[in-house]
C-alpha cells in the first residue's frame, strides 16, 4: 500500500489536501470535509438526545465569545431545513465594564449577519444592578464573580428565553467543558453534580425554559478551528472576573492526555453518562431537593448561592 498518497489526501473525499488531523478517529480532513463533519456531528448530537422538535423557537445564547457564535452560525445552517423553526440569538448583558460592550456588539452583528433576530437582556434591567456594582455589593462575603454571574445569568437567559417565546435555549458547551465540568465537580468533592453535566437540562422548577448543548460532543480545537475556517467574527478578551485557575490546569492536563491517548476526552464523557442514571438514583434517594429560587439540587429549600444572593437583596 501507497502510504504517501493516503496521508496528503483528504481521508473522506480523497481529492483534497487535509488541513486537520483528528487523531481520535485517524482521520486526516480537508477544509470541506472538515466543515461538513462538524455539522454532521452537531446534527447526530441533536437527533440522538432529541434535542429539538421541528417547530421549535430556540434561543441560542449568545456571548460574543468563539463558541457561542460558531453555534449561532451552525444552528442557522441547521434551522433552514426546518421552515417551522425559529431562531433568536439572546446576549445576556452583566454589566462587566470593558468586556461586555464589545461583546454585545459582535453578538449583534452576527446575528444581523444570519438574519437571526437579537435579544438582550441586562443585569441593570433585571436585577437593578450591573455584576460590576454587585461584586463590589459582596465583598466580604464568599461568593465569588462568577459563583454570582452564573446564578444571575441563568436566571436572566430564562427571562430572555420567555421575551423571545422560546421553547428551547441552546448553549454552546463543548466537549471540553463538559469533561472539565466533570472532573470539577470530582475534584470539588461534589460527585453528585455530574448529574447535572447533561446534554439535555430539564427544567427542573415550572417556569424554567429546556436547556440544550448541540456542541457538547465537539472538542474545543474543533469549534475554534470551523471559526477560523467560516471566517467567524468573535471576542478574544478573557472576561476579567475569570476564575480559571482549577479550570485551566484540568484543561492542560486533559489536553495533555488527550494528546497521548487520543479519545480521552470522549471516554470521560461517556463515562459521566453511563453514571448518571445511578447518580440521578441516589440523588432522588437522598431527597436533595430543587432549590425554588434557581432550580439547581440544594439541601434546603433555597440554594447557597441564592441565599446570598438574597441577603445581598439582589433577589427576593
Ligand atoms: Fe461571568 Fe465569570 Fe463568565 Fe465572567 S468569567 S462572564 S464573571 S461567569
Ligand atoms: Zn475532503
Ligand atoms: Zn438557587
Amino acid at each position: 500500500m501507497n502510504g504517501e498518497t493516503v496521508m496528503d489526501r483528504c481521508t473522506i473525499c480523497g481529492e483534497r489536501e487535509p488541513i486537520y488531523t483528528r487523531a481520535y478517529s485517524g482521520e486526516s480532513l480537508c477544509r470541506r470535509c472538515f466543515v461538513r463533519s462538524i455539522m454532521r456531528k452537531v446534527r447526530a448530537t441533536i437527533s440522538k438526545y432529541g434535542m429539538f422538535k421541528h417547530d421549535d423557537r430556540i434561543a441560542v445564547a449568545v456571548s460574543g465569545g468563539k463558541d457561542s457564535t460558531a453555534l449561532l452560525h451552525v444552528m442557522a445552517e441547521i434551522e433552514r431545513r426546518f421552515p417551522k423553526s425559529t431562531l433568536v440569538a439572546v446576549t445576556v448583558d452583566e454589566g462587566i465594564k470593558g468586556y461586555r460592550d464589545e461583546a454585545l456588539s459582535i453578538a449583534l452583528e452576527n446575528s444581523k449577519l444570519l438574519g437571526v433576530e437579537h435579544i438582550t437582556v441586562s443585569f441593570k434591567e433585571l436585577y437593578g444592578y450591573t455584576l460590576d456594582e454587585i461584586v463590589e455589593m459582596s465583598s466580604g462575603t464568599q461568593l465569588t464573580p462568577c459563583a454570582i454571574c452564573g446564578v444571575l445569568r441563568r436566571r436572566a437567559l430564562n427571562v430572555a428565553a420567555r421575551i423571545a417565546k422560546a421553547e428551547k435555549i441552546a448553549t454552546a458547551h463543548n466537549l471540553d467543558d463538559e469533561v472539565q465540568t466533570v472532573i470539577l465537580n470530582i475534584m470539588h468533592g461534589d460527585p453528585f453534580r455530574i448529574a447535572r453535566v447533561k446534554p439535555v437540562l430539564e427544567p427542573a422548577t415550572a417556569g424554567f425554559v429546556r436547556r440544550v448543548k448541540p456542541f457538547c460532543e465537539v472538542p474545543e480545537r474543533e469549534v475554534a478551528l470551523y471559526a477560523y475556517i467560516k471566517g467567524i467574527k468573535f471576542q478574544d478578551l478573557p472576561c476579567p472576573y475569570a476564575e480559571t485557575a482549577l479550570r485551566n490546569e484540568i484543561r492542560n492536563m486533559l489536553n495533555r492526555l488527550e494528546e497521548r491517548h487520543p479519545g480521552i476526552k470522549y471516554a470521560i464523557f461517556r463515562s459521566a453518562e453511563r453514571m448518571r442514571p445511578y447518580l440521578e438514583k441516589a440523588l432522588s434517594e437522598l431527597k436533595m431537593r430543587r432549590c425554588v429560587i434557581c432550580g439547581e439540587p440544594s439541601v434546603g429549600e433555597i440554594c447557597q448561592p441564592c441565599q446570598i444572593l438574597r441577603d445581598l437583596k439582589i433577589l427576593e
